[in-house]
Order: C-alpha cells, then structure tokens, then sequence
C-alpha cells in the first residue's frame, strides 16, 4: 500500500513520491517569537513531529526545517514596548519554545533557521523578481504585482479577480477579502530603527516582509524545489500563497510538492489564539498536574485535518488510555521468559505483533490516521492482556515477548507517548526518593530539636511544589495540583 497525503494545492489525497528515492524535504512554518507558544500552536508542530517521524518509520531519509520567525511586525512591536533590542526580546520565546519541544516529546528539527540570518537570500530573491518584472518599489518598499503571476491564488482558491489591480497591502498578516500586492520589503520606520531591525539594500535601509522569510530560508536548506511544506490551515492564505508566488515567481520552477495544513485545536468552541488570550500554555497545564505524555494521546486521537476540542475531560481519558497501554507494555516486559520456546506454546503474540504493525502502518499510510492507527495499539493491548492472563504463572519465549515488545516500540517510535510516560515516572521516582530523603532529615531535626533546620527543610519541600502535612500517622505529602 502506498503512503498518501492529502494535498491542498490539488485538494485530493495523493500517492507520496519524493524528488529523490528514499529522501525528503520538509519544511514547517515555525513560531513567530513574539510570546511563548500556547498548546495550540505546539499541536501544529505535534503534527510536523508525528510527519517526521512517520517518514522516518516509513525508511525515508529526512531532513526536515522549522524556521524561526524572530522579524516581523509581531515582534518588533513587542521588542518596542518592551525597549529591548529584537534579539533580546526573541531570545527567551526561542528558549522557552525549545523546553516545550523537549517536554513534549517533540523532537528538534534538522536546522531551525532564524530569518535574521538569511536576509541576504531575501534580498537575492526579490532581485530577481524585479528582474523578471514581478516586484515593484514604492516609497523605498518594494511589492510583489501579483497581476503578472499567473499562478496566484492556486493554492488557497482565492478570487483573484476580486484584487484591484495595483493595489498594495504592507501588513504582514491579512484577510482574504485583502487579495492585493503584498509586500516583499518594508522600507525603514522609526521603530525598526530603535529595535536594531534593519538591513541596507539597493532599495534603501528597511526590513523583510514575513513572506519572503520562509522562500529565503527554505531555497537556502532544502533547495528551490522540495518535498513537503507544512503548516497550520491559517496559513493557506496569504503566507503560503504569497510563498508560492515569490518563489516560482523568481525561480520559474515548481516550489513545492505536497502541501500539508494542520487544523486548530479549540478551546471552548473558538480557536485557541494569543490574540483573544484564549489560551493554554504548557506550562500551566503541567503545573495542574497534567502529564504531557497525555496530552500528545490526546492530540493523536483526532485527524490533524480535523479540529480539536481542548478539554479536560479529554485530558483525563487519554491519561487513563496511556496508562492502559503502559501497564500491558510493563506487565509483558517483566514476564518471567523461558529460554527455550515451550512446544505447546501457541506463538499468539507473533501474530498479535504482525497484526499490530500491519494495521499501523495501514493506517497511518492513509493520510496520517493517528485515530485508527490509536485503535491498532488498543487491540495490540486487548491481545497481550489476554495472553498474559492465559499464562498465568507460566514463562513465555523470549522470541515470543521480545516480538510482542518491538511492536510496541516501533509504534511509539512515531506516537511518543509511552517512551514520555516512562520519562515523566522517572522524574516522579527521583521527586519522591528526594521528598522522602528531605522528610526523614526534618524528622531527625525535630527530633535535636532543632526547630529552625526543621522549618528550613519543610520550606525546601514546599518550594518543589510539593503538599506536606503532619499527621498522627507521621507526615504525608503529595504533588500540589
Ligand atoms: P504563530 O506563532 O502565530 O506564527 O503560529 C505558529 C503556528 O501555530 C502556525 O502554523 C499556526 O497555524 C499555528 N497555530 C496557531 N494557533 C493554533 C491553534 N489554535 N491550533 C493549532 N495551530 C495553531
Ligand atoms: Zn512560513
């Protein structure tokens, strides 16, 4: 069965074929650094991490790009209230997006190119759009005349008809009612000045529009045509577009070949979006005690081309789910094995494990259905249960286990979540080994009747987020939730 994608720029579910035999390309819009990303964002980059790492399952060499957007208006607006330079200001979002990633089980990409440092290409390519009679300037900014592109407007379908002619729009974010030129370069304002966020160009001192960021960075680490590009769906029109028309517009060569959108995660029916502060970070649903390991069963369980609904109920289902599948997984592994295949031994798990893996990859090859390749595990589950309960007490081969065991590793080497949870009960077995440490020496203090190293010891526990109480069985503590 062949791996397909479902493609926005043809709207249809295609058979993935790579320029290049067993490699690929891929490129993801990452953040703009203007704030720390909100769960929303991070299921768009789930949803480039699960690609990634389904590619590589699949035996695809990839090499895989997540820029950074740390120029634009978003952020020099930012760096400007804040009365910092721009690299200053971007610095701690790139920090604190990063420590998401690892949190989150969402492995780094190849490169994460930071539009700061490509500028240079940026200039190269609006070049030769003025040379091939695509750009104009005006008043030191220079604009892409999307009337001398024929291709405008293919892959988000907008009416291009509807754009009057000559028409200019400067902001880096627009509607799709705002079908204009759009702009390549800014020329220079006040604020870009004070930020540090210019660049001297044969067009005068100014700065990049968002657009030409990702044609820049993408030509200059995957080359003018690659693989795959991806996104959230908000980024169809313009940012995608606009991509499209300054780089085959430059080029004169196809860009891109699979087109793949995200959909939004929701929170109470809206979009989960910084600008209405309708939003979740990591952060402060790891403080609630949720487990991330959870939230990527739960972000698995929808399509990424369906929207989401962010809830708690829904955290507390997959928290349950990624138990489940764990203690099968724990339970198998510490089964006592036999060295030699007992001749009555029906291999069942040999089967069960072939099974799981075939339905997986099934799955999976249709467009990234993570809901039914979920299922394949659950069943996988279902069938070590019930062969564990048949066991008993009795051994199983080691040929038999160790098959069962792989199946699961191979699925989690694309869903993560097991490989996280054990993570995270790694964390929770050093906090407690430590708590229990530090309750015993405060126990000991008040015993010397030292009152003051005893009060120093329960701030210490405290400040680790920890709830002590003494009682008259002796202290107990938990996890603040
Ligand atoms: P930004 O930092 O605003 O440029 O967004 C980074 C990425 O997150 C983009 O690909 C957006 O499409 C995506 N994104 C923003 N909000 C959401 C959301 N609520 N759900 C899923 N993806 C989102
Ligand atoms: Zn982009």
């Amino acid at each position: 069965m062949p791996l397909t994608f479902y493609n926005t720029l043809t709207r249809r579910e295609e058979e993935f074929v790579p320029l290049q035999a067993g490699k690929v390309g891929m490129y993801v819009c990452g953040p703009t650094v203007y704030a720390a990303p909100h769960i929303g964002n991070l299921r768009t980059f789930f949803f480039s991490d699960i690609l990634r790492k389904y590619l590589e399952y699949r035996g695809y060499d990839v090499r895989f790009v997540m820029n950074l957007t740390d120029v634009d208006d978003k952020t020099i607006r930012g760096a400007m209230q804040k009365g910092v330079k721009l690299n200053d200001y971007t610095q701690p979002f790139i920090d604190s997006l990063f420590r998401d990633f690892e949190q989150l089980g969402i492995r780094r990409a190849d490169v994460h190119p930071r539009a700061t440092h490509y500028v240079d290409g940026m200039i190269d390519i609006i070049r030769r759009l003025e040379e091939r009679g695509l750009a104009y300037e005006s008043e030191g900014s220079v604009y892409f005349d999307i009337s001398e592109f024929a291709g405008y407007g293919k892959l988000s379908k907008v009416d291009v008809s509807a754009g009057r002619r000559g028409e200019r729009v400067a902001a880096d974010e627009y509607d799709k009612d705002d079908v204009r030129d759009f702009v390549l370069w800014k020329s220079v304002k006040p604020e870009d000045e004070e930020v540090g966020a210019v660049w001297d160009t044969p067009w005068g001192r100014g700065r990049p529009g968002w657009h030409i960021e990702c044609s820049a960075m993408s030509f200059a680490e995957l080359g003018e045509t690659f693989d795959i590009h991806a996104g959230g769906v908000d980024l169809v029109f313009p940012h995608h577009e606009d991509e499209i028309a300054q780089s085959e517009g430059a080029t004169g060569k196809e860009f891109v070949r699979y087109w793949l959108h995200g959909e939004f995660l929701l929170l109470d029916g809206g979009k989960m979006a910084k600008s209405t502060g309708n939003i979740f970070n990591l952060g402060d649903l790891v403080e609630r005690g949720i487990r991330p390991s959870s939230i990527r069963y739960l972000f698995l369980t929808a399509h990424y081309r369906s929207k989401l609904n962010f809830t708690f109920e829904g955290l507390a289902s997959a928290a349950e789910a990624v138990r489940r599948i764990r203690d099968a997984r724990d339970r198998l592994r510490e089964h006592p094995a036999a060295r030699d295949p007992d001749p009555m031994d029906t291999p069942s798990l040999h089967t069960a494990a072939d099974e799981a893996q075939a339905a997986f990859t099934a799955a999976m090859d249709q467009d990234l259905n993570t809901s039914v390749a979920l299922a394949t595990l659950h069943e996988l589950v279902n069938r070590v249960n019930a062969r564990l309960h048949e066991l008993g007490t009795t051994a199983i081969s080691h040929a038999e286990r160790d098959a069962a065991l792989r199946a699961f590793e191979r699925i989690d080497s694309v869903f993560g979540f097991i490989a996280l949870s054990e993570a995270e009960s790694a964390v929770d077995e050093d906090l407690s080994a430590w708590v229990e440490e530090r309750i015993a020496a405060r126990q000991a203090a008040r015993k010397a009747r030292d009152f003051a190293q005893a009060d120093a010891i329960r701030d210490e526990i405290v400040a680790r987020g920890i709830v002590l109480e003494d009682t008259p069985q002796g202290p107990r503590w938990r996890v603040d939730a």
